[in-house]
């Protein structure tokens, strides 16, 4: 039996999972991995804490080594060696030996292409002056390290608030630097709804980041000093001595361009189910790939390490012979910052509306992570996203201290089997004091979007709340009232509704609002059998803070 020879470019999450699956399913092929970096199976993910000291060792974020993949898996892996060019008639590669700068060409069977994605990094003035850095490698890590230990510096500028740019902001607060970020988006991680990223908004703000959001940076200059000012479009400047620029990423689809394999509309490799390119023999995997959406149906770029290393999985399998299909993406994310995590799955609001799905429906809900009784309970803000003709859930995005990327992976599976909100109503999921709720929040957002869905209470829309003409009714404790409240609304505490409920108007509509939507939820259900025209707004007052801040 002839030998297949299988090339992977890229060695790390797509790459090095795609060659040792492969290695698992064919004992026989001759698995050649090609990497321009100097490590294989490296923790891209762990970089930023690196850079802030919580991972001391270096050696800690090498997952794997050449030595390693030869023994092990009967892999060679070539490090330092970069490919140039693709010669898809004549089946072979051209690389460069970055040590030598020796040119070979190397034959292929089958090639799969897994080069991830670069940091974007945009052609502003001053771009290129020292102290200005972007975070993919060890050696970028590195580099930056370097940099703060020799420039014993205080001020840092992040360029980008998705979760790169987070992360690294909480690693250099924690060096003790003052970390400003800055960027075009008005809100933090830009794929969460606007509320949902408020809550991430204070916990930066309240941990001294200064935000500098909503404004374009145009531009970088150096004082005599050597420190930098970052310029904006809005006019204006931040000093800095580090910036850090985390704006996004765009895949490496230069070899695959130049090799006239299909580029998809949002200029990733277009790959079918199996992960295979318009070109039979040659596969692509990971942030390289274009993917499509499971929820919008829509083509995505969603660089992330789980989707990475199914597909270079799914490949192999593919490679192989197997009848094996990646599904597509839903986006599950989480990221953490200064106690707080922050997790989303599927579509949210937005991401529906681009897409022109309007049949749509959502919830809020504060829970605490477990009950309140035992110590230690911390709320969970939770949107739950649903479609209002059959209850599918379509996405979800949670923010809190505790207990937050559970939940999120729960409705993440309940996505991926293509559930729905009374599914979620029902869910067995584990339970003692400790840990959860008799009623996790997960079966609460099920019980309130299908108390919805049934009929049992109308939504009031949030969006509409100065222009709808309706009656705000508060119905918490006149304490809590005190304290802040949806202005214009009227207070009749729960305990009275009934004994007052000559107060309210007959034929006007009332929107009732309380702390986070269970006694308006009891409320209405009391004024509507009574014959009015009740209707809850969604989260209460703590839903009311986060879309008026
Ligand atoms: P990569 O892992 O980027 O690997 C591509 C490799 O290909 C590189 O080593 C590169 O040197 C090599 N290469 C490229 N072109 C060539 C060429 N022409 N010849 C030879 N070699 C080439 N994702 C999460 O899900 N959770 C996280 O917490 C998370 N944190 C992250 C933090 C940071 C700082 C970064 C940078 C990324 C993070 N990611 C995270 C994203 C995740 O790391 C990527 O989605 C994932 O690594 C993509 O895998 P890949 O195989 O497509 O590409």
């Amino acid at each position: 039996m002839t030998k297949r020879r299988v090339i992977i470019v890229g060695g790390v999450a797509g790459g090095a999972t795609c060659a040792t699956r492969l290695r698992r399913l064919d004992e026989n092929a001759e698995i050649v991995v090609l990497d321009r970096g100097p490590f294989v199976s490296f923790a891209n993910c762990g970089l930023p804490y690196y850079v802030g000291n919580v991972i001391q060792e270096e050696s800690k974020l090498l997952l794997a080594t050449p030595k390693l993949f030869r023994e092990r898996f009967n892999i060679e892996v070539r490090t330092r060696n970069g490919v140039i060019a693709i010669d898809r008639a004549a089946s072979t590669l051209s690389v460069r030996d970055l040590e030598t700068g020796r040119e070979y060409s190397e034959p292929y069977d089958v090639l799969v292409l897994s080069p991830g994605a670069a940091p974007v990094h945009p052609s502003w003035p001053g771009i290129d002056l020292p102290g200005i850095f972007t975070l993919r490698t060890v050696p970028d890590s590195r580099e930056i390290k370097d940099w703060i230990k020799e420039k014993k510096l205080r001020r840092a500028v992040v360029v980008g608030g998705g979760f790169i740019g987070l992360e690294m902001a909480e690693n250099l607060v924690h060096l003790g630097i003052d970390v400003t970020i800055a960027g075009r988006p008005n809100q933090v991680m830009p794929r969460l709804d606007p509320e949902m990223a408020e809550y991430a908004k204070q916990r930066l703000e309240s941990r001294g980041v200064t935000l500098a959001l909503g404004d374009q940076v145009t531009e970088f200059r150096q004082n005599g000093d050597g420190s930098l000012i970052v310029h904006t479009q809005g006019g204006a400047t931040y000093e800095a001595d580090l910036v850090v620029l985390a704006i996004g990423v765009r895949p490496e689809t230069e070899l695959a361009q130049d090799a006239s394999l299909e580029i998809g509309e949002r200029g990733g490799i277009r790959v079918d189910p199996q992960m295979r390119t318009s070109d039979p023999r040659i596969w692509a995997v990971g942030d390289a790939v274009e993917v499509m959406n499971r929820i919008t149906g829509q083509w995505e770029l969603i660089p992330l390490a789980g989707p990475a290393n199914r597909q270079g999985r799914i490949a192999a399998d593919a490679i192989c012979g197997r009848d094996v299909r990646f599904e597509g993406i839903q986006g599950t994310t989480v990221c953490g910052f200064f106690g707080l995590t922050v997790a989303y799955t599927g579509a949210s609001e937005k991401a529906l509306r681009r897409a022109g799905m309007e049949d749509y429906q959502y919830i809020y809900l504060h829970p605490d992570h477990h009950v309140g009784y035992y110590p230690g309970a911390q709320a969970i803000h939770l949107k739950l996203l649903f479609r209002k003709s059959d209850g599918l859930v379509l996405g979800a995005q949670a923010v809190g201290d505790e207990g937050v990327e559970r939940r999120i992976d729960v409705i993440a599976t309940a996505i991926q089997m293509k559930t729905t909100v009374f599914d979620l109503e029902d869910a067995e999921l584990c339970y003692a004091p400790q840990y959860g709720s008799a009623k996790d929040p997960v079966n609460l957002a099920g019980m309130i979007a299908a108390n919805v869905l049934r009929g049992d209470v109308e939504l009031a829309p949030w969006g509409e709340l100065n222009s709808a003409g309706a009656f705000l009714l508060d119905v918490r404790e006149p304490n809590e009232f005190l304290a802040g409240s949806i202005p214009g609304s009227v207070n009749i505490p729960l305990g009275q509704l009934r004994a007052r409920i000559g107060e309210l108007p007959q034929s006007r509509k009332i929107w009732v609002n309380c702390g986070v939507g269970q006694r308006s939820y009891y409320a209405c259900r009391i004024l509507v059998q009574h014959g009015l025209k009740a209707s809850n707004l969604s989260g209460g007052y703590s839903t009311y803070r986060v879309l008026h801040p």
